[in-house]
C-alpha cells in the first residue's frame, strides 16, 4: 500500500503531495527542491484521492488565512510573492 504525504515547502510554504518513498519533490510554486524526509508533514494518507482532496482543503485554508500561525515563520523566511 502506498502512502501519500502532504508536506510543506520550506521555502514558500506551499503544500505539496509526495508519495511515500519519494525522496525529493520539486515545489510547483517556487521550484525549490523539497526533501520529503526533512520537511514538515501535515498529513499522511493511503489513498491518492483522499490525498488530493486534503491537499485542496489545505490550500483553501491557506488562502483564507485562518490557519497561518504555524506558517508565519516560513512565510517570513522565504515567501516572495503570491503570483
Ligand atoms: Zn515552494
Amino acid at each position: 500500500m502506498t502512502n501519500y504525504l502532504i508536506v510543506v515547502c520550506g521555502r514558500c510554504g506551499g503544500y505539496l503531495l509526495a508519495k511515500d518513498g519519494q525522496r525529493t519533490r520539486t515545489c510547483p510554486y517556487c521550484g525549490a527542491k523539497v526533501i520529503t524526509a526533512k520537511t514538515r508533514r501535515v498529513a499522511v494518507v493511503n489513498d491518492a484521492e483522499a490525498a488530493s482532496r486534503l491537499l485542496r482543503r489545505y490550500k483553501a485554508k491557506e488562502r483564507t488565512k485562518q490557519d497561518t500561525l504555524d506558517f508565519e515563520e516560513i512565510f517570513k523566511k522565504g515567501h516572495k510573492s503570491d503570483a
